[in-house]
């Protein structure tokens, strides 16, 4: 497993007994030594399931998956490979039941949360929801609990929201639901309160691996320190410079905190980076320079000095997309890195993407934006995920009441109204009440009727799902249920445009396939294997912890958007930066935030520079930065000015001004190749 790998990396691969941190700079190969030390743990006979592997996304997790498969084979799909929160749900469905949760609770998304808040602070104002949400989730991922919270609490509306945590956190465990914040509190909760669950977790653990260590936040380390108890088996690897999530609780205080808790921790550092041209990596170094220093270090890199990053001044947002454009037709005639998948467009907030869409769009050039709009995100996906959420989790009410009212079966808001009133009087679930004896004397007999209906409708879905597997098997139940409910129907009658319709229809059938094969049973015709087979209720279970369909999305050869934190590990031959723009990136310092204390405003200053220091270093080969002469900032246009990274770059003499017959030229290379292919294709 040391193939590839430099003496540094090799240290940190061939260090298997105790605690290890490889503490380096972006590019330097930490991802890298975290796929090979899981190649070294199987080869030195540790079991791989005792490996457990933890990713920042579910993306990552899968692209590692797949470099462990072509390292060590067969074993690599033993080995768990997957995020902090798919880590607590594993802990959570083998021990939660020690918590009262049971097997097959739920995982509430966004709109759930907001629509049970909406509910306990009786608000219809989905911002004011929103903004309760996001204080509770802080309070949670810094440990505290509804009553800690409140005695914390130094205002009125502190204490507001301390209260209304209090009637959430109620709903939850009413509901046998869980939230994100809660898929790593209370597995840390479990382990830290029950030792036999601790003990044997630890047992487990013959080593745990942790990527992107920077970003993890308080309760995740205690999570992790209690995984690998007093043996301390684990590598983490990270980079101060690219903590980019303390907005969301990560803290570097976890990197500080690491050699004090473990006295014994070797760390490494890696100083060869292997990604990005010297021209590239003496503009990161350059913008991250200004930080103070947690670790010092030193990156460079034997790839030459490459070409001169770029800096674009664009007229307006529409004109920068067009430049970006020109810039990707124009690398692809004359780069020998042109498949469409070796560019990105970074930016720093999601609602950028659009004119580069558009702009895309009309050169004909495919892309993904990611970290946009996921898949699951769709209305039709959600409908379908609550339904196979209720039959997982009876007592999921707010997936009981998407379900029992898409498609319309008939059962009107009076009596789902009167249903939630009798169900929480007699402290029932919604499907719970169904079945009850007095439930006559709340609704209609007609409504009973149907309501039994749907009930046992259910029953009879969980009883299949349960003795459903196998792909073959998961698409008849698909197809079945589907039609049953008459879904396709009811899509058809909820949209105008038929097109429209079409189009959710065909989602739904693509997750319908994707889900059949998750089924497994499938064989892999490269290697052979046939995947285990899962039943379609374990299958079920997982759901809302996949975000994307990444998996497939892998492969496509597109031109990725994304915003820079989504960028987080990658990397592409060329990328361009895109609005680097004061108030953009650095995001709006100063007017938003005047009552931030200095101090504060310092701490945010120095996020920007990472998350500017992480866009550059994505590149491998080229970079070009750009700004607006002019930008739009709500309904105005507004002068721009550029951001003073582009300044502290300092690329004063390697810069070069974009120039616009470039553009043509580019143009005329591309329907030169275009008229050639087309020459070749007419040949016999
Ligand atoms: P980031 O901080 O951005 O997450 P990283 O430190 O995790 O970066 P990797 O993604 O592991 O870096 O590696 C960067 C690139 O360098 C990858 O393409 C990787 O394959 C390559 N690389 C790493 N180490 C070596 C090596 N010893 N020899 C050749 N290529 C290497
Ligand atoms: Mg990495």
């Amino acid at each position: 497993m040391s193939a590839g790998l430099n003496i540094a990396q090799q240290d940190a691969v061939n260090h298997l007994g105790g605690p290890c941190l490889v503490l380096a700079g972006a590019g330097s190969g930490k991802t890298r030594v975290i796929t090979h030390k899981i190649g070294k743990l199987v080869q030195a006979g540790l079991e791989a399931k005792r490996i457990a592997a933890i990713t920042f996304t579910n993306k990552a997790a899968a692209e590692m998956r797949e470099r462990a498969k072509a390292l060590i084979g067969k074993p690599a799909k033993d080995v768990l490979i997957c995020t902090f929160h798919a880590l607590g749900v594993r802990l959570l469905r083998q021990d939660g039941a020690v918590l009262g949760l049971k097997q097959q609770f739920s995982i509430l998304d966004t709109d759930d949360i907001t629509s049970i808040l909406k509910d306990c602070g009786a608000t219809s104002d989905t911002a004011t929801a929103r903004q309760w949400q996001w204080a509770i989730s802080a309070w949670k991922s810094a440990g505290l609990n509804a009553a800690e919270a409140l005695a914390q609490a130094t205002n009125d509306n502190e204490r507001h929201i301390a209260v209304l945590m209090g009637r959430y956190e109620e709903r939850l465990s009413a509901y046998q639901s869980v939230d994100f914040d809660d898929l790593i509190s209370l597995p840390l909760k479990l382990l830290r309160d029950h030792a036999e669950v601790r003990e044997k977790w630890q047992k487990q653990m013959g080593h745990v691996l942790v990527d992107e260590y920077q970003d993890t936040n308080a309760t995740q380390y205690e999570l992790l320190k209690l995984l690998v108890g007093e043996r301390a088996r684990f590598t983490a690897v990270g980079d101060d410079d690219q903590s980019i999530y303390g907005w969301r609780g990560a803290t570097l205080d976890n990197l500080k905190r690491l050699p004090q808790d473990f006295p014994e921790l070797r760390v490494i550092k890696l100083e060869q980076n292997y990604r990005s041209t010297s021209a590239i990596l003496r503009a990161a170094n350059n913008v991250i320079g200004p930080n103070p220093k947690l670790f010092p270090k030193t990156l460079w890199s034997d790839l030459g000095e490459g070409e001169p990053v770029r800096v674009v001044d664009a007229d307006h947002e529409d004109h920068e997309a067009e430049r970006a454009v020109a810039r990707i037709q124009s690398l692809r005639a004359n780069s020998s890195h042109k498949e469409f998948k070796d560019f990105a467009i970074l930016y720093r907030a999601n609602h950028q993407a659009r004119p580069f869409e558009t702009a895309l769009r009309r050169a004909q050039i495919p892309y993904k934006v990611s970290g946009g709009q996921s898949f699951f995100d769709r209305a039709e996906i959600k409908d379908l995920c609550a339904w196979l959420r209720l039959i997982t989790n009876n007592d999921d009410d707010p997936a009981f009441m998407r379900a029992v009212t898409t498609p319309k079966r008939g059962i009107g808001h009076t009596t789902l109204q009167a249903l939630g009133n009798f169900a929480s009087q007699y402290k029932l679930s919604l499907f719970e009440s169904l079945f009850s004896h007095s439930l006559p004397s709340a609704v209609s007999a007609r409504a009973v009727g149907g309501l039994h209906e749907f009930g046992r409708y259910l029953n009879e879905l969980e009883h299949r799902a349960r003795h459903t597997l196998g792909t073959e098997a998961a698409r008849t139940f698909l197809n079945d249920w589907l039609k049953d409910i008459g879904y396709e129907k009811h899509l058809y009658d909820a949209e105008d445009s038929e097109k429209l319709a079409a189009a959710r229809w065909n989602n739904v059938l693509e997750f319908c396939d994707w889900m059949a094969g998750r089924c497994g049973g499938e064989v892999d015709e490269s290697t052979g294997i046939a995947d285990e087979r899962k039943s379609m209720l374990e299958v079920v279970q997982t759901i809302a912890l996949i975000s994307t369909l990444s998996e497939r999305e892998q492969d496509q050869n597109v031109v990725t958007l994304s915003t820079l934190h989504a960028s987080k590990g990658l990397e592409w031959p060329h990328v361009t930066l895109v609005g680097v723009n004061e108030g953009l990136l650095p995001f709006k310092l100063d007017d938003a935030d005047n009552d931030l204390s200095a101090e504060a405003l310092a701490q945010r200053l120095q996020e920007e520079r990472r998350l500017m220091y992480v866009g550059i270093t994505r590149a491998q080969r080229t970079l070009a930065v750009s700004w607006l002469k002019r930008r739009k900032k709500g309904r105005e246009t507004v002068p721009g000015t550029p951001s003073r990274f582009i300044k502290e770059m300092a690329l004063d003499q390697t810069t070069i001004k974009e120039d616009p017959r470039e553009k043509l030229k580019a143009l005329r290379a591309e329907f030169a190749q275009r008229a050639q292919a087309a020459a070749a294709a007419d040949k016999p």
